[in-house]
C-alpha cells in the first residue's frame, strides 16, 4: 500500500493542478477565443485521445522495456556521470528536456517532420485542449527519437517516469490560456515556459514560430539564441495562416493532414503586416 502512495500523491496533484488552471482560464485568461470553445475542446480531446492509444499500444511498451534495459546494463551517459543518485537522476531529466528541445526544434525544421506537427499548430486558439491536440503520428515519429534518449542518457524506469510526469504537467502549463501578473511571469520565464512564451511559439507568423522551442526549461532557448519574450500576448494570432475558417480545422481535417498529398508549405510570409489581420 504504502508503495502506492506516491502515485496517489502525484494523481492528486495532476488532477487538482489541472483544475486550478481551469479556473484560471476562466477567471484570468490570456487570449480571447477565436472559436466557439466545447467544439475546438471536443475536437483537441479526441485527437489526443488517438493519441494517447497509440502510446498505450506502441510507445509504452517499446519504451519501458528498453528503459528497464538501460537500468539493468548501464547504458549511457549518466551512470558514469561521478554524481550521487539523485543528482544523476537530475541529470537525466535535464538533458531529456534538452533532446526534447532538439527534437521540437527537428519537428520545425524538417518539412517531413513538420507535417506531423502541423496539427497541433493549426489550433487557431491556445488553452490546454491544445496540450492534448499531438497528432498520433507525430508521436510513433518520435519512439526512434526516445529509444536514442533513453539509452544514450541512460535513463531508468523511475527516471522516465517522473521525467514524462514533469513534462506533461509543464506542457499543460504553458500552453494554458492563464493571464499570471507579469512581474511574476517575468521571473517564472527566466526558469520555465510559460504561457506568453509559449504562445509567441503558436504564432502565424513563422519568424515568431520559430522561437520558444523548450518544453520545460528556458535555458535552451538562451544558451542556442531562439528565446523571445519581447512580445504582448495580444501582437501574436494564433495558429497557421492556411488554416483560417472552420472547415480547415475540422477533427477530419486534423487527422488526416499529415497524410494529405499537399505540397508541404512553404511559409511565404516575411513579417506580421503581410497577414491580413482578422476581422
Ligand atoms: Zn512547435
Amino acid at each position: 500500500m504504502s508503495r502506492r502512495t506516491p502515485g496517489w500523491i502525484g494523481t492528486a496533484l495532476v488532477v487538482t493542478g489541472i483544475g486550478v488552471l481551469l479556473w484560471l482560464e476562466r477567471k484570468r485568461p490570456l487570449r480571447i477565443a477565436v472559436e466557439p470553445p466545447l467544439r475546438r475542446i471536443a475536437r483537441n480531446a479526441a485527437v489526443g485521445a488517438v493519441t494517447a492509444a497509440a502510446v498505450a499500444i506502441v510507445e509504452r511498451p517499446i519504451v519501458t522495456r528498453l528503459s528497464l534495459l538501460a537500468a539493468t546494463r548501464a547504458w549511457g551517459l549518466v551512470p558514469r556521470l561521478p554524481l550521487p543518485r539523485a543528482l544523476r537522476a537530475l541529470a537525466a531529466i535535464a538533458l531529456m528536456d534538452y533532446t526534447l528541445y532538439v527534437w521540437h526544434v527537428l519537428l520545425h525544421r524538417v518539412p517531413a517532420l513538420w507535417r506531423l506537427h502541423e496539427p497541433h499548430h493549426a489550433d487557431r486558439d491556445l488553452d490546454l485542449s491544445t496540450a492534448l491536440r499531438f497528432h498520433f503520428a507525430e508521436f510513433l515519429a518520435s519512439i526512434p527519437w526516445r529509444c536514442a534518449q533513453i539509452a544514450l542518457i541512460g535513463v531508468g524506469p523511475r527516471t522516465l517516469q517522473l521525467w514524462q510526469k514533469l513534462t506533461f504537467a509543464e506542457v499543460l502549463f504553458h500552453h494554458s490560456n492563464v493571464r499570471l501578473p507579469r512581474a511574476i511571469e517575468a521571473k517564472l520565464s527566466l526558469y520555465v515556459v510559460t504561457p506568453r512564451m509559449h504562445g509567441i511559439h503558436h504564432s502565424v507568423v513563422r519568424q515568431e514560430r520559430d522561437s520558444n522551442f523548450s518544453s520545460a526549461l528556458t535555458l535552451w532557448d538562451t544558451l542556442h539564441g531562439t528565446a523571445r519574450i519581447d512580445m504582448q500576448h495580444d501582437e501574436v494570432t494564433i495558429g497557421l495562416p492556411q488554416f483560417r475558417d472552420d472547415e480547415d480545422v475540422t477533427l477530419r481535417q486534423t487527422l488526416a493532414l499529415p497524410f494529405k498529398p499537399t505540397p508541404i508549405p512553404t511559409f511565404p510570409l516575411k513579417g506580421k503586416e503581410s497577414y491580413p489581420p482578422r476581422g
